[in-house]
């Protein structure tokens, strides 16, 4: 394939060239290129295929619904919304539920279709804090015993993050253990103060779990005050931290406060998308994690968002990260190409897969994603396929 005509958005810079495929792969990028099976952008945008590392659904399905079905839905929601990549998450439930999701997704990875490649699996849960728990079920949550854990560890071919809160106790050892198996540690829905998270990070925790969101901030203890995770991850340019843009989660005020200290490269838009992500918003209720379990928490689409059942508490996001990109041009003001770092280079980075994606390069996967001038995908390309026209 020999994509002509395009505005290639480079890692550094946008220009006018011509790229070509061979074999899934990346192989020339200049200008007069020639080739077979031309494909002409018409001066339209060709900007790298977009990861997302942290989403749990769409299009009606919950990666925890554990069937191949489900997870190739919600792949084809985002491979509609120009996510060429993409990590399952789960959410806080019993271990066997949990285990099915990991099985599921180690089928998923090897599979190509027409849909979004799957990466592996984010576990979200269960060593959360209770206090900053956000929707996860309390009567899952747990502290990080190495008995406990155990099956994380042993399953560490397709886990590629976990999401832990720093203060419970054993945070340290654990954190040491999942670095160890190439496991990145993300920090988060904790109620940590600088002393109880600081050994972790120093332990090798690299990643901060939707920053601002279900997170610890700026507290009096004993007449002093302590910085939280939200004001630490801000300064430490050892963190990257992940950011649900859709607008409500995150304001544009507090983007651009965000932006300003992270920049593109250790700034990473992350869906959170639930099951509702692609649905109506007619009201009806979605649960959150496995259907038809008693325990799982309920949901509806509220103005963009989804809500609890008691009408305020955020459930997580329901727009795809191509919607939270121009939220993130236009209304958080970041300059186009600093963008598109925050949706491919930067999450490839976190999740140690940025050898073969997350930017257009000669080597690297034939990912793309085709947006217009306004910035909507009009076409994604995976491994050289079209795969949305
Ligand atoms: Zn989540």
């Amino acid at each position: 394939m020999l994509i002509k005509n395009a505005l290639v958005i480079l890692k550094d810079g946008i220009e006018k060239a011509d790229v070509l495929v061979k074999n899934g792969r990346i192989v020339q990028i200049g200008e007069g290129l020639t080739g077979e099976e031309i494909l002409d952008l018409e001066g339209n945008y060709l900007a790298p295929g977009f990861v997302d590392i942290h989403n749990h659904g769409g299009y009606g399905y919950d990666y925890m619904d554990n069937s191949v079905e489900a997870f190739e839905n919600i792949l084809r929601f985002h491979s509609d919304n120009g996510i060429t990549s993409a990590v399952a998450s789960t959410v806080t439930a019993p271990k066997a539920t949990i285990e099915k999701t990991l099985s599921v997704a180690r089928e998923m990875v090897k599979k190509r279709g027409n849909h979004a490649k799957l990466l592996g699996v984010h576990l979200e849960g269960p060593y959360l804090s209770f206090q900053n728990k956000g929707a996860h079920a309390s009567e899952y949550l747990r502290t990080p015993a190495e008995d406990d854990y155990r099956y994380i560890l042993e399953n560490s071919d397709i886990i590629r993050q976990v999401t832990i809160s720093p203060e419970l106790e054993g945070s340290v050892e654990f954190t040491k253990k999942l670095v160890e198996k190439g496991i990145v540690v993300s920090l988060g829905h904790d109620n940590a103060i600088l002393p109880e998270f600081l050994p972790v990070v120093k332990a090798g925790a690299s990643n901060l779990t939707h920053i601002f969101c279900a997170m610890s901030m700026v507290v009096m203890r004993d007449n002093k005050r302590y910085v939280g995770l939200r004001e630490y991850g801000l300064i430490d340019d050892n963190l990257t931290a992940e950011v649900i843009a859709d607008n409500h989660h995150i304001t544009p005020e507090l983007l651009k406060m965000i932006y300003r200290c992270k920049g593109g490269d250790r700034m990473c838009l992350i869906s959170d998308c639930l099951r509702a992500g692609g649905m109506k918003a007619d009201g009806a209720l979605y649960s959150l994690g496995a259907k038809g379990d008693p325990d799982s928490q309920q949901f509806k689409v509220a103005d963009g968002v989804a809500v609890l059942t008691d009408g305020k508490t955020y459930a997580g996001s329901i727009q795809p990260i191509s919607q939270m990109l121009r939220n993130v041009v236009f209304d958080g003001g970041v300059p186009l190409s600093e963008a598109i770092k925050t949706v491919s280079s930067t999450p490839a980075r976190i999740i140690k897969a940025d050898k073969d994606i997350g930017s257009i390069e000669v080597g690297k996967c034939a990912d793309f994603c085709v947006l217009n001038k306004d910035l909507f995908v009009e076409k994604t390309i995976i491994e050289g396929r079209i795969i949305k026209k």
